[in-house]
């Protein structure tokens, strides 16, 4: 069988349906999942385990034979456990076909097969009786179905099944209960992420500041969570205007109701400012007494030392749909609202009666101004940045004359704004205001003199930003899109930027080798299956690949100085041919060289550069500063190079690198 794959091709910026191997989509699941991270998340692991023996014990107490039902197995591993711990029998159910598989290799490798029964069937499809997949109702529910906002994974729907269909009342449940937590904050740098700041441009005849329309002011925005690695976050990021406090909890082990609901806490600011976050992240608790808890709670709120590490659940960023004003002591109200898979919040000055209530059952916000459809978070960052910004005006006012005939291409730009704010007589921006502005609803390749009013193009400019782009170098479809155009550029046109490069850095991650690293065995257990099956679907296409991560979130620090390894010239044409380099970088410092960051870095003008990736090494240590915006191209070597001193490091990693300029793509290999 074939299946078609959609993917944006990067030279022409379209998407493309590809026919992949049948077992292409599994494969990108496997190489791609979180599976390995949870085998790597020891505080989890040996909470669940605890759990698990204390809820077999209680059972057997009782008398009762231990019938456990864990949903969502994966690995196995829960239900290894729950065996282990003395349980009669566990029915591990598995929707995933490929881990169903693995489950059940898993749990024979470790001489389980008479105690656990895998079924892959997603639970609601679970049938309990004689001749069902379940003999009887499991006394012990067993779960892990939690994402970082707690619910989106469906925990809920599949709770209030199990409930009614699959476990006995009063059965007992690990986790036995969730606590969904949340702290007021104000913070300018997250707040970036959902409003269009004022934009201040410095023209020759004085400053002019571009200011977003009030419809946009107005929007809701989008009511995806945000979840981040909030422990990257500095104090100095933010400020908190009230104490943590519980939203809402959840008792696993009595009947679960998924309908949209909502939840209201009252707060009292111990600091005024405006409100605009709601920083919000879980726990759970293995037991019933609380005593075994697993918590999120970001490194200002934990007072434990101990510190997890994790990817696979992080903390939550909700944008409140406006900012308020709060006062030190004088009471708010932030209501919860929630359907089955996900949260949204608002703030109230007043308690609010029961009319209140109605309106609190409101639909989650939806994006009423485009703004948030067109820019995600990130991007919504970028453009707040007026750092870069002010390299953008800088460059253009280097060359824009007042005759200057401009186009752009970029997606969801503001260059034609700042351009048109600057003095350029005309622009036309391809794809995406005002009658100086002109709207080209064509791809470049499709571009004609009567889109352009039969003038030529004098300055092409692009930040370059595309919203199709997965990995930094995806941006280069600016230089495929200044070649389809080039017949409507006169002989003398400027570019900007006038060139990009790509650059390489060998790193030593904190913790973000861990996605990557083996499991062998987790808790005692013998998941190796699980590494090879990781390893085999990382070789079916992944593994000379870069993957694309926001390195902001996870701290490395340098091995080796950075290196330009090769450059295009947006001046010419993109090449005939590829563009091939080889070489070697210097390790300068000791540490485990993981691998390989890539970024990319746009010379705007001459003299003036913009990076997408290291802004930088702000240490002797090594630590690095990554752009905040942008997400950087991580290849992962296939060994580790581990060394205590310099001495018995290699001097240098090698590398080959290869922009294939007919499909866009960049191939790479490193030697040790
Ligand atoms: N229990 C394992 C894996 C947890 S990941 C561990 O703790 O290590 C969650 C798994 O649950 C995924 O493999 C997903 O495919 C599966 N899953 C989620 N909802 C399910 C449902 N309702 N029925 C069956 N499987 C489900």
């Amino acid at each position: 069988m074939k299946i078609f794959c959609g993917r944006a091709n990067p030279t022409t910026g379209a998407m493309e349906w590809l026919e992949e191997d049948e077992n292409y989509d599994y494969h990108q699941e496997i190489a791609r999942s979180r599976y390995a991270d949870m085998l790597h998340d020891k505080d989890r692991n040996t909470k669940y385990y605890q759990g698990i023996r204390a809820a077999v014990s209680r059972v057997k107490e009782r008398g009762e034979k231990a019938i456990v039902l864990d949903i969502g197995t994966g690995t196995g591993l829960l239900s290894m456990m729950a065996a282990s711990a003395g349980a009669d029998f566990c029915y591990a159910i598995e929707v995933f076909r490929p881990m169903a598989n693995a489950a059940v290799k898993i749990v024979e490798k470790n001489g389980f097969s008479d105690k656990i029964k895998v079924i892959n069937k997603h639970s609601t499809e679970v049938t309990v009786g004689p001749d069902g997949d379940m003999q009887c109702r499991a006394n012990i529910l067993v779960t892990e179905l939690f994402d970082t906002e707690l619910i989106g994974e469906g925990a809920l729907p599949t709770y209030e099944h199990a409930h009614k269909y699959l476990v006995q009342e009063g059965c007992e449940a690990v986790p036995h209960r969730a606590t969904v937590y949340v702290q007021l904050v104000e913070s300018k740098r997250m707040w970036s992420w959902n409003k269009l700041f004022p934009v201040h441009v410095e023209a020759e005849d004085g400053e002019k500041i571009i200011v977003s329309p009030l419809e946009m002011d107005n929007c809701p925005g989008v009511p995806s969570v945000c979840d981040i690695q909030l422990n990257q976050m500095p104090l100095s990021d933010f400020t908190i205007l009230t104490d943590v406090v519980t939203m809402f909890s959840v008792d696993f082990s009595k009947p679960v109701r998924s309908a949209s609901t909502y939840y209201r806490v009252e707060l009292e600011p111990v600091k005024s400012g405006k409100a605009q976050i709601v920083l919000s992240w879980w726990d759970i608790d293995m037991d019933p007494s609380g005593m075994i808890n697993c918590t999120m709670a970001p490194y200002w709120v934990k007072s434990t030392s101990a510190f997890q590490w994790r990817d696979h659940w992080m903390q939550c960023v909700y944008f409140l749909p406006n900012e308020e004003p709060v006062l030190q002591g004088e009471k708010v109200y932030l209501t919860a609202c929630r359907d089955e898979y996900s949260l949204w919040y608002k703030l109230q000055k007043d308690r609010g009666d029961e009319e209140n209530k109605v309106d609190v059952r409101v639909e989650s916000p939806v994006c009423r101004c485009q703004a948030h459809l067109l820019w995600n978070r990130p991007r919504f960052g970028e453009l707040n940045d007026q750092n870069r910004t002010c390299q953008y005006i800088k460059s253009l006012m280097k060359v824009l004359k007042t005759d200057s005939v401009c186009l752009c291409i970029s997606d969801g730009s503001l260059l034609p704004v700042l351009a048109h704010y600057l003095g350029a007589k005309q622009f036309f921006k391809a794809n995406n205001l005002q009658d100086k502005i002109k709207i080209i609803e064509a791809r470049p390749e499709l571009l004609t003199s009567s889109h352009l009013e039969d003038r030529k193009i004098s300055v092409l400019v692009g930040e370059p930003f595309f919203t199709t782009s997965l990995l930094p170098w995806h941006n280069l479809y600016f230089w495929y899109a200044r070649t389809a155009v080039v017949g409507h550029l006169t002989s003398n046109v400027t570019v900007l930027p006038q060139s990009a490069s790509l650059h390489m850095m060998v790193v030593e991650f904190q913790d973000l080798w861990r996605i990557r690293s083996l499991c062998g065995t987790c808790e005692g257990f013998d998941v190796q299956t699980m590494d090879d099956m990781i390893k085999n679907s990382l070789n079916f296409r992944e593994s000379k690949e870069a993957e694309p991560h926001h390195l902001w979130e996870y701290p490395c620090k340098s091995l080796s100085d950075p290196q330009e390894v090769l450059t295009f010239d947006f001046r010419k044409t993109v090449p005939q041919h590829c563009l091939s380099t080889e070489g070697s970088v210097n390790l300068l410092r000791k540490g485990n060289s993981h691998g390989a960051v890539l970024w990319m870095e746009y010379h705007l003008v001459a003299d003036i550069s913009v990076s997408t990736g290291l802004m930088q090494i702000s240490n002797e240590k090594g630590n690095c500063e990554w752009n905040p915006h942008c997400k950087q191209a991580v290849y992962f070597f296939s060994s580790v190079i581990e060394s205590e001193t310099l001495l018995d490091l290699p001097s240098a990693v090698t590398y080959a690198i290869n922009f294939d300029t007919k499909t866009g793509e960049i191939a790479m290999d490193f030697k040790l």
